[in-house]
Formats: C-alpha cells, sequence, structure tokens
C-alpha cells in the first residue's frame, strides 16, 4: 500500500472557494423546445450530440465563455445560450480559455493540436451559435447589491486565513504526535493510502 504526501488543510482551500463561487452563479432551465433550438444552430438533433469542438462523443454541458475566472464568478451563468456538447478532454483542455483562441492555439488537447480536419467549419458553427444566443454576463455585483458582495467575499477571506491558521495549528499537532510515537518502529507520516474515499466522495490527494 503506497501513501501519498500528507494532505494539507489549505488544499482544501481551492474547493471552498469553488463553493463560493458556484453557490451564487444561477442557472435557467433550458425548455426541449429551446434546447433544439440551440443544438441547431451547432448542426445537431438532441439525437444526434456530438462535440463541437472535436466532434467525438459528447459526455458534457461545456460552458462556452467561463463561468469563473480569477477565483470570482465572470457573469456568464448556466443557461442553454452558454452550454455546448463537448466531450471530456476538450472540455479540460479548454477550461477557462476563450474558446477561439483556444480551438486553434498550441495547447495540448486543443483541436488545432489533434488535427481536427473541419477546425474552421466548427468555429463557424460556433459563431453562428454566439450570434443566435447575444449572451451578455450579468453583473452579479450589482444585481446582489455592493454592500452584500463585498461581506460575501470577505467571509471567504476570512475562511481562508483561518484555514491557513489551523494549517500552522496542524503541524504543531503532527511534529507533537511523531515526537511521542519516535520509539515506535518505523518511521510516522501523516497521509491517507492512496485508493481510500474520503467522506464527501473526491479521492485522497
Ligand atoms: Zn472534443
Amino acid at each position: 500500500m503506497k501513501f501519498k504526501r500528507p494532505l494539507k488543510i489549505t488544499s482544501r482551500s481551492s474547493s471552498v472557494t469553488n463553493g463560493f463561487v458556484q453557490a451564487i452563479i444561477p442557472s435557467v432551465e433550458p425548455t426541449p423546445e429551446k434546447r433544439s433550438e440551440a443544438l441547431a444552430q451547432l448542426g445537431m438533433t438532441p439525437d444526434a450530440i456530438t462535440c463541437i469542438y472535436c466532434g467525438a462523443a459528447a459526455t458534457d454541458w461545456d460552458h462556452l465563455r467561463p463561468l469563473v475566472r480569477k477565483k470570482r464568478p465572470t457573469g456568464y451563468i448556466n443557461e442553454v445560450r452558454n452550454l455546448v456538447p463537448s466531450c471530456g478532454p476538450c472540455n479540460q483542455s479548454k477550461s477557462g480559455s476563450d474558446w477561439r483562441r483556444w480551438m486553434v492555439s498550441a495547447a495540448r488537447g486543443s483541436p488545432k493540436a489533434k488535427g481536427v480536419a473541419d477546425l474552421d467549419e466548427r468555429i463557424a458553427r460556433l459563431e453562428s451559435f454566439e450570434a443566435w444566443g447575444k449572451v451578455e454576463p450579468l453583473d452579479l455585483r450589482d444585481l446582489a447589491g455592493a454592500e452584500n458582495w463585498e461581506s460575501y467575499w470577505q467571509r471567504l477571506a476570512t475562511i481562508e486565513q483561518k484555514m491557513q491558521e489551523a494549517q500552522l495549528q496542524a503541524a504543531e499537532l503532527q511534529a507533537a504526535i511523531r515526537g511521542a510515537l519516535s520509539t515506535r518502529e518505523g518511521a510516522v507520516s501523516f497521509g491517507t493510502p492512496e485508493s481510500v474515499k474520503k467522506d464527501d466522495g473526491e479521492t485522497a490527494r
């Protein structure tokens, strides 16, 4: 059984940030008609959905315009006008990039890098999709109220600070425990076995 490097409290920081961001991004459930209309812009029907970027089997709905940038909501939301079918590898490679720049970039896993033959055609379909959707980012700060907005992100900063303090204390506890166990056989380390699932469903990292 292999042991991974110790899990730090602060290694959960990005999950916490992500929770704060995702908790306030609105979703609009599309009607089947609207979904069909959106897919038609991409040259697809609900029965024949493929990755718009490369043509592989689609497994994800990708946000054409990213919802999050620099740990803050961009103002783009979960709505049919901002969702395109994607394969997992394209979704991961694109991540928070501008879709057009990413498609023609040399980035690992980009359609250009993968040698997708009908790249121009795919870009044209996405342009048509965007022209149809006319998506503009919402000013979430304004919609929420500036004061509420600022105190929300201040709260996140406070939690991150508390996590750093807790990590420092954890290091002290570890040193004490390690010292107390120093007469035992085998070196004491802190961490979790690789294959153990955590309570929150995440695989131990
Ligand atoms: Zn793809």
